[in-house]
């Protein structure tokens, strides 16, 4: 038996990839293969966004495979059936894949494991595909887990990660295994107007484009909520077309303060990996339960749907919520600042946000997008878990002459041209002639900053 199965998961790429090179070691023969399994998207993965960049991905590494001699294997069903059938098919005698940080990802990985085991096969799993420094690589001395950022990221920093590996020359693929069509873009619906293209092709192209020019003015520019100075490398992250390791070796060998600013933040991606493999229920469950009894009822359904439309009357939460809808992405300031003002000025739960974000994010993903809403709420791991964003203070500093919100809230936009209102005005539309908000169209707040606050205050005992 010398044939080896790879199962692609959250990492579909040819470079950096260490379940593929090992499983090619020995010059066998190898068997590239991805799942479409019911199940993962059951669990919510099947957002038009996703599959549309995920089709983008698969096509690439297919074309990737065959310029090496070789060719992707797609199969539809229970993953664990499906591997075992394809390594029997092929009389293969191992299977790789990387470690799953998910308690999805966990359970999947012990049934294989079970299930390749009783028909004599071996399992390996690569740590640090996914993450750059794998979860439960650093913990702190009293507990499984880092809680807290600024330490995590302290012991992270000092961790020697291991050294990028080059793509194969060649992947030798047995004759047999039969594969699906690969999945199309084209058919599918409800794809944001602007979603991003996918692919490792288009992901190192981006990363390289970043790092000779976009990084350098990163911790400048992070903020800006107009200028879009962040890398966008997050679904390329989430769906492995890129390597985290790779990524910040490549990084740090940039160097400067734009660089260390942007390692940071991938660190911050490891940070909420290592929470969600040791508290895989933090995924639906308050981490750290502050007794909310969050708003429900018609009232606060309404003021939820207003703030998935994009048309809570506060410009900035808006513009963030139409990026998204458009782009299947927000920049990280606005994802902030809309998941404050839902959670605390508008009261709703968390888990309500967190859903809409996973149904439009083409980076969706269960670690960063439950841990992050879970941090802004105040459930999760912030040190000052009653903090509320205003969002006209923070407009005011973020998107300072109201470039951001004009271009998401053209009505508004087109209203105040017309009046010849300029600037930062923008983000108080209340405080602007009748008129003017007659003309825009715009709604009135579904609250006013001050009620809010004082209704959340309230309802945290903080009164
Ligand atoms: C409520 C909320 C929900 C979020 N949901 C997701 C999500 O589903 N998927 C996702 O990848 N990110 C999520 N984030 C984190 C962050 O907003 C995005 O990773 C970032 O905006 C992606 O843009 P970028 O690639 O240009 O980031 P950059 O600023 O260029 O950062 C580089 C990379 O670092 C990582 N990163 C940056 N900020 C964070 C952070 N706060 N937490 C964890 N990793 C981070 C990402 O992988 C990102 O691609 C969420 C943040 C909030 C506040």
């Amino acid at each position: 038996m010398n044939v080896a199965v790879v199962l692609f998961t959250c990492d579909l790429r040819l470079h950096d990839h260490p379940p593929l090179r090992a499983a090619l070691a020995g010059g066998r023969q190898v068997v590239p293969l991805f799942v479409r399994d019911p199940a993962v998207d059951r669990a919510g993965f099947a957002a038009p966004n996703r599959l549309a960049f995920l089709a983008d991905c698969l096509r690439d590494l297919d074309a990737g495979l065959r310029e090496r001699g070789g060719r992707l294997v797609v199969r539809h069903g229970d993953t664990v059936e499906e591997v075992c059938r394809v390594a029997a098919e092929t009389d293969a005698a191992e299977v790789h894949l990387a470690a799953e940080v998910s308690a999805f990802g966990q359970r999947r990985e012990r049934r294989l494991r079970g299930a390749l085991e009783a028909q004599g096969r071996a399992l390996h799993v690569h740590d640090a595909v996914t993450t750059a420094v794998p979860p439960g690589a650093v913990t702190p001395a009293s507990s499984g887990h880092f809680a807290v950022f600024t330490p995590y990221f302290r012991r992270w920093s000092q961790q020697t990660l291991r050294g990028p590996l080059a793509a194969p020359r060649a992947v030798p693929v047995p004759d047999g295994p039969a594969s699906e069509p690969l999945p199309s873009r084209e058919k599918l619906s409800g794809v944001a107007p602007a979603l991003a293209p996918g692919g490792e092709g288009e992901g190192r192209r981006r990363l390289a484009g970043w790092l000779r020019t976009g990084v350098t003015a990163y911790a400048d520019r992070h903020d800006d909520l107009a200028g879009d100075g962040t890398s966008r490398l997050s679904p390329h992250l989430h769906f492995g077309t890129l390597s985290p390791v790779e990524i910040v070796h490549r990084a740090r060998r940039r160097g400067g303060p734009g660089a260390e600013a942007f390692v940071r933040q991938l660190a911050w991606r490891d940070f909420h990996r290592q929470v969600l493999f040791a508290r895989p229920a933090a995924a639906h469950a308050d981490y750290r339960s502050r007794d909310d009894r969050w708003r429900s009822g018609r009232a606060a359904a309404e003021d939820a749907e207003a703030w998935r439309q994009g048309r809570t009357g506060h410009p900035v939460v808006d513009a963030a919520m139409r990026q998204l809808l458009h782009e299947g992405w927000m920049h990280n300031r606005g994802r902030l600042l809309v998941a404050s003002f839902l959670t605390k000025t508008l009261y709703i739960d968390w888990r309500v946000g967190a859903e809409h974000f996973l149904r439009h994010l083409v980076d969706g993903d269960l670690a960063n997008n439950q841990l992050n809403w879970q941090w802004v709420a105040g459930t999760g791991t912030d040190t000052r878990p009653n903090r509320v964003l205003s969002p006209v203070a923070q407009g005011r500093r973020l998107d300072p002459d109201g470039a951001y919100v004009r271009r998401w809230l053209p009505e508004l936009a087109d209203a105040l041209d017309a009046a010849g209102v300029t600037g930062a005005a923008v983000h108080e539309p209340w405080k602007l002639p009748e008129s003017v908000r007659e003309r825009s169209g715009y709604p009135a707040p579904v609250v006013g900053l001050a009620d809010g606050l004082a209704r959340f205050r309230q309802a945290r005992g903080l009164e």
